[in-house]
């Protein structure tokens, strides 16, 4: 495994609303953090509609919203939410799979349940999302969010693994994380 070092500003300032979400949601048991790409394109937006729907509707009770930005970037209490859950989840929107990738930059034991949204529904969605319906972004954030809550909330057995749908090509294909 290659790997690429890179250098961060600290910060001594944190964003008062992230930290007090966290603070809210430190609980112990610890919940099941799922974190989410953020990028900028309909694929990441798709990952990042998922993310929300599972943690603030269809699955509220058992899970926090990690901010990879947030997390990444300080060691505040975002950061403290992936290390104290139980099981992170990382809904990816692609296989570049950045929120997981950036999580084990600063947790490297860390050994998150890596979906691959891209491959859980059928639309073929450009980098825009000024180029795709609204709703289109929905539905595809809906099949994302019922899967997981399915596979990898409700069914607690289910870790580590990437979930495809489509059979594997060189585009979709991830190994499991925790297989390092
Ligand atoms: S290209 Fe991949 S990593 Fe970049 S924003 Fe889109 S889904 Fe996220």
């Amino acid at each position: 495994m290659n790997y690429e070092t890179i250098k961060i500003e600290k910060v001594e300032t944190a964003c008062p609303a992230c930290e007090e979400y966290a603070e809210k949601h430190f609980t112990n048991p610890p919940r099941i953090a799922v974190m989410a790409c953020e990028g900028a394109c309909a694929k990441g937006e798709v990952a990042r509609m998922a993310a929300n729907l599972i943690t603030h509707q269809l699955a509220r009770e058992n899970t926090v919203r990690i901010c990879p930005g947030g997390a990444f970037t300080k060691d505040t209490g975002q950061r403290n939410l992936v290390r104290m859950a139980n099981k992170t989840i990382a809904v990816e929107g692609c296989f570049i799979s950045c929120s997981s990738r950036m999580m084990k930059g600063v947790l490297p034991d860390l050994c998150p349940v890596i979906v691959q949204a891209d491959t859980l529904y059928e639309s073929s969605l450009p980098f825009g999302i000024d180029e795709v319906p609204e709703e289109e972004l929905r539905e595809c954030a809906r099949v994302v969010a019922a899967n997981i809550v399915a596979e990898h909330i409700k069914k607690p057995a289910a870790t580590g693994k990437t979930i495809t749908k489509k059979e594997p090509t060189a585009k979709n294909t991830k190994s499991s994380c925790c297989g390092n």
